[in-house]
């Protein structure tokens, strides 16, 4: 091959790391020889979703040879009417991921800059760069979004920021009232995406966790981005959603590919809405799982950031690569945080009770090999 086909890459993908994402329970299996392996690496909804959508699903009446409802009309709708806003204020994605990117792709381009915080969710990173735009990483505080640097930090050029509440990997979140006059400081003419993907676990474990939705119609330049994955337990199918000005809904419903949801993502949708006391009873178990897991921390002495969402990252106050190779050969699986900048932190998803009960046992058994060292 005498041509160089990485030197055709455009210069904002040349210098893109490739996304990691955590290991699979087969991979580990596999490569470690073990047979039960849980996976509490990704922030899945392990207790899956409703009976009703597995219902749904199996009652087939698909017609498989026909391309889905390219509108996504019938979904939209229960959403719409599920947040009280109208159809023509939702797009509909591929999971949230597509919508953000969908929002960056309609408004951004190699001219603007998007601002974000470091250590945020590295689908904006991703999004920012394949249209090659400048990203303004603002440093966190706390680890928490430090607002007021996002601020001072828009320009002339500044076309977009991204802020995910609560955070990944920290879980940390902003109050209502920070995230209203936050709104209110921006330039009409600078889009701010909201990243709800935890909202439903976000809001049962804070009082004062904001639902964005609740200032669209006050903030024009808002978009609200949820998500099926997380607490409905729908992240193989893929699928989430952004709320917004309907002006700005039509700009990104023009980008998006024309059947970016599939067919059976769109029957799952809309019927993992309707069954709320499903939903319910899946933030319930990450109540009771959070306040095991964080009482366990602190009877090993352990720090963690407090989390609003479904997983939560403690420290080990050493390098962790150690104690999470250790938690594989248990079985477990993790999430090492070293690209967050975060050496000695592991983020551990919040599962079911048997689940964080193996998780626990696993801890306290490596940590007394490693931290008797
Ligand atoms: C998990 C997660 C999402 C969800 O992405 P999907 O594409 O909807 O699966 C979005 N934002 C953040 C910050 C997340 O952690």
């Amino acid at each position: 091959m005498t041509i160089d086909i990485a030197a055709l890459a455009t210069p904002g993908i040349a210098t893109l790391p490739p996304y990691r994402p955590g290991k699979s329970a087969e991979e580990v299996q596999r490569e470690l020889g073990l047979t039960n392996v849980i996976k509490l690496a990704s922030n899945e909804n392990s207790l899956g979703p409703s009976k009703k959508v597995l219902d749904a699903l199996a009652s087939g009446g698909f017609d498989l040879c026909r391309y889905p409802d390219g509108s996504g009309s019938s979904l939209k709708r229960a959403i719409a009417d599920y947040h009280g806003v109208s159809p023509g204020q939702i797009t509909l994605g591929n999971g949230s991921n597509d919508v953000l990117e969908l929002a960056a792709r309609s408004i951004v381009t190699s001219a603007h800059e998007v601002i974000y915080s470091e250590n945020a969710f590295i689908v904006y990173h991703l999004a920012t760069h394949s249209i090659g735009a400048t990203p303004v990483v603002i440093p966190t505080r706390d680890q928490s979004h430090d607002l007021a640097a996002m601020l001072d930090a828009i320009s002339g050029r500044t076309r977009l920021i991204f802020i995910d509440n609560p955070g990944n990997p920290t879980g940390r979140w902003i109050g209502k009232d920070q995230l209203r006059s936050f709104l209110a400081s921006v330039p009409e003419d600078v889009i701010v995406v909201v990243d709800e993907a935890y909202y439903d676990y976000a809001a049962s474990l804070c009082d004062d966790y904001p639902n964005s939705t609740d200032y669209l119609a006050d903030f024009p330049n808002l978009v609200t981005t949820r998500s099926f994955s997380k607490a409905y337990g729908l992240a193989g199918l893929r699928v989430g959603y952004a709320i917004s000005h309907p002006d700005l809904a039509d700009l990104m419903n023009r980008v998006r590919q024309p059947f970016n949801v599939n067919s059976l993502a769109l029957l799952a949708a809309e019927v993992a809405l309707e069954d709320q006391e499903h939903l319910r009873r899946c933030v319930a178990m990450n109540e009771q799982g959070m306040q095991t897991l964080t009482a366990a921390f602190a009877d090993l002495g352990m720090e963690w950031f407090e989390s609003i969402a479904n997983f939560v990252s403690f420290d080990l106050a050493r390098p962790a690569g150690p104690v999470y190779q250790a938690m594989l050969q248990e079985g477990v699986v993790v999430r090492p945080l070293v690209e967050y900048g975060l050496p000695n932190h592991l983020r551990v998803t919040i599962g079911q009770e048997y689940e964080n009960a193996i998780f626990l046992n696993a801890l306290d058994k490596v940590s007394a090999t490693y931290f008797s060292l």
